[in-house]
């Protein structure tokens, strides 16, 4: 079926002037949402709302904002009732990962399970599934993401979307420039490429410029007993470069001098929280300076634990929106003989107690409360923070696992409000997007989601999407989901 003629019938709406409704409305068609309240995440107070207002889309861009009572309806627009429904921004995932599916195959670096299901295998799906995982963004609301880092395959993978009207839009990384090699990830294109001079830097950056890259992106791994120093030098060496080009420093750093390290060579997007201990002033100093992009990723942390001990159990809205097929391989954990399984998993289920794993006191999964601590103290510093989930690693499923991510932010103590700026207004700058995306104006891309409940009194009514719209094109998301 068609997405516009599902949302006619949905919404028990003939579309007005339209004689043939089974046709969905093209990008150069007219779209009229009436009478709905919408959010301006970008405003402060009671700016942020603007009640009985409609939205008028042509050509696949937002025309007009404006009061209902001053709408006059376009000849042959197709109209969405917004009555009692709430317009907010596309949401934009600023953190993913498409060659990985969130399933437990999916890093054999964490856990090995070559045994039960090959890599190769594993990576052959996620490519062959990419139309789907594509549409799960699109269904729960999500119309940009940032991929930031994987296979020099990943630039096919933005060229996809690109072309592909249900995808979201899409920014990207190509391989990692890391301080430590992944073996067990390298398949012939390998996400993560073991550096260890400032000149490997530039020589691997320069083969990913013809590409375009959005991103260059550091792992920065610093254990004990590395040279910090040397290190540093390394992404310096990788920062001047992506600079040079015209082009972001995304670095993965989780720990506070590793961070600092970071933001001192140059760093403009920190994919993590400092997880190891509290932010201090010249860590907030440095952040400022930089105008820093700070990305917490909170549920990441707890998604590995909870999927490889046994413990992962979908949320009623992954349950809807999720992958079925990926949701399904998260049961496989049960029926693997124990001879089989990773000695990390051997070692997380003897500690497992069920039924505690998300409580704070549980050993196996608890709240990354230091992240969470240093993301309100960030927030109130003035960072700009943006809404990301890591999703594709283990335990963390494309699409429907931001809503673990805004339930962690909110409990972090953001407000709705600041936490649906994160994933619109601040997500469409990490998208590079700032001038087309992230807030409902005239001017803008029509990318918007229309919920069946007020997303500023509660941030699980994020989940309550009725109707999403890409580039002007309204889809339902169940219908999205059919295959
Ligand atoms: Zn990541």
């Amino acid at each position: 079926m068609r997405p516009l003629f599902v949302l006619a019938a949905l919404l028990c709406l003939p579309p007005v002037g339209a004689a043939q409704p089974a046709v969905a409305a093209p990008a150069d068609g007219v779209i009229v949402i009436t009478g709905t309240t919408v959010i301006h995440p970008e405003r402060e107070g009671a700016e942020a709302v603007s009640p009985d207002t409609s939205i008028l889309i042509r050509n696949g861009r937002i025309e007009a904002v404006l009061p209902q009572a001053s709408l006059e309806l376009p000849r042959n627009a197709t109209v969405i009732d917004g009555r009692g429904r709430y317009a907010i921004p596309g949401l934009v995932d600023s953190h993913v990962h498409f060659f990985q599916s969130g399933n437990l195959y999916t890093r054999p670096d964490a856990a090995d399970f070559n045994a039960v299901v090959p890599y190769a295998g594993e990576v052959a799906r996620n490519k062959a599934r990419l139309p789907y995982t594509f549409k799960v963004w699109l269904a729960s609301g999500v119309t940009g993401v940032v991929d930031i880092g994987g296979p020099f395959w990943n630039f096919e993978v933005r060229d996809r979307a690109a072309a592909t009207a249900e995808a979201p839009h899409m920014a990207v990384a190509g391989p990692l420039i890391s301080m430590v090699d992944r073996p067990q990830l390298d398949l012939g294109d390998p996400p993560i490429i073991r550096i260890d001079s400032p000149e490997a830097a530039r020589a691997l950056i320069a083969r990913q410029l013809p590409h375009q890259p959005d991103y260059i992106k550091v792992w920065f791994i610093h254990r004990p007993g590395d040279d910090l120093a040397a290190q540093e030098a390394i992404v310096r060496a990788a920062g001047d470069a992506a600079h040079e080009a015209g082009l972001k420093l995304a670095v993965h750093a989780t720990e506070l001098v590793v961070a600092k390290a970071a933001l001192r060579a140059g760093a403009d997007f920190l994919v993590h929280s400092v997880f190891d201990q509290p932010v201090d002033e010249e860590f907030i100093a440095l952040a400022q300076a930089r105008d820093v992009l700070y990305c917490p990723t909170l549920f990441v942390v707890q998604g590995y634990p909870l999927a490889l001990s046994g413990q992962w159990r979908p949320t009623p809205i992954e349950s809807l929106r999720a992958d079925p097929v990926i949701l399904a391989a998260m049961d496989d954990f049960a029926e693997i003989p124990a001879d089989q399984l990773p000695e990390r998993v051997k070692r997380l289920m003897a500690d497992a107690k069920p039924g505690q794993m998300l409580t704070s006191s549980s050993t196996i999964a608890a709240a990354p409360r230091t992240g969470m601590d240093n993301l309100k103290r960030l927030h109130d510093a003035g960072v700009t923070i943006v809404m990301g989930t890591d999703a594709g690693n283990i335990g963390t499923l494309h699409g429907p696992s931001i809503h673990r991510e805004f339930a962690l932010m909110r409990e972090a103590g953001l407000s709705p409000a600041e936490i649906l700026r994160a994933a619109t207004v601040n997500g469409a700058r990490a998208l590079g997007l700032t001038d087309s995306a992230g807030r409902i104006a005239p001017g803008m891309r029509a990318d918007l989601v229309l919920l069946d409940a007020d997303p500023l009194a509660d941030v699980a009514h994020l989940q309550r999407v009725r109707v999403v719209l890409k580039d002007g094109v309204a889809y339902d998301p169940r219908t999205l989901l059919q295959e």
